[in-house]
């Protein structure tokens, strides 16, 4: 099976997510999209999230109707506290599915530009395939210039919606990095959250950009309430 993997913080989840997670799953035709709200992600502790539960129940919402596309608790909080890796969310998928399953880690530009300074990023790029969806405001062209000294681009090939780059690390070990060109959702958590604060506005651009199920959501739970 062809498996993609989409973590996040999902705070809340919203039409560019959706928009990646089906992109992505259509593209590269993935027969499962797994996606994963993260306990703690390691790049923004300290920033303070809704709980795990209302970022899971939002994701479940969000998430409803997209075919082959399911809610994986993989990613929830760690008894111990720590900060959940990507490197071994993948290779505990790895080790739990069944011969013959491929996984792709599926990410926007703005994350993948700091591949580098992911836990154990060079061991991580050639653990799987990356599929990577342009984000307005982040030049997919600057991605391959992000990668850690290590690894090294083996070839690049391109057709319509979908350009393919190798990746080969010094000790021989390969992956691809698929890029989605074509995705084009000018929308932020960070700032869906700021005009939520500032009033909920369903007929307005909240109400644009999330679907209905996920603003009733959180507007019942009182999320993002300033003050
Ligand atoms: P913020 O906008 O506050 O930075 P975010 O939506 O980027 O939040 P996450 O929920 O962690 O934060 O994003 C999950 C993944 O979705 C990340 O890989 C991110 O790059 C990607 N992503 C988020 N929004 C978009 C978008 N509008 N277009 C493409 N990718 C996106």
């Amino acid at each position: 099976m062809r498996i993609g993997i989409f973590g996040g913080t999902f705070d809340p989840p919203h039409r560019g997510h959706v928009a990646l997670a089906r992109i992505a799953r259509e593209r590269l035709r993935l027969d499962r999209v797994l996606i994963a709200p993260v306990g703690s992600q390691p790049l923004k502790t300290g920033v303070s999230h809704s709980s795990f539960e209302d970022r899971v129940a939002m994701a479940q919402l969000a998430f409803a109707g997209e075919s082959h596309t399911e809610i994986s608790l993989i990613d929830a909080p760690r008894p111990d506290g720590h900060p959940n890796y990507t490197f071994d969310t993948i290779q505990r998928l790895q080790r739990e599915g069944s011969a013959g399953d491929l996984f792709f880690c599926i990410l926007g530009a703005d994350s993948f530009l700091s591949v580098a300074k992911w836990h154990r990023a060079a061991d991580l790029l050639v653990l799987c395939d990356f599929i990577v969806g342009a984000r307005p405001g982040f030049d997919l062209g600057r991605l391959t210039a992000a990668l850690p000294d290590s690894i090294a681009l083996a070839n690049e090939s391109g057709s319509d919606g979908l350009m393919v780059v190798g990746l080969r690390r010094q000790d021989g070990c390969k992956s691809r990095l698929y890029l989605l060109p074509d995705l084009a959702e000018d929308i932020s958590a960070t700032e869906i959250r700021g005009a939520v604060g500032d009033g909920i506005n369903k007929n307005g651009t909240t109400g644009a950009v999330l679907s209905p199920s996920v603003l009733n959501y959180i507007e019942s739970h009182a999320l993002y309430r300033q003050g």
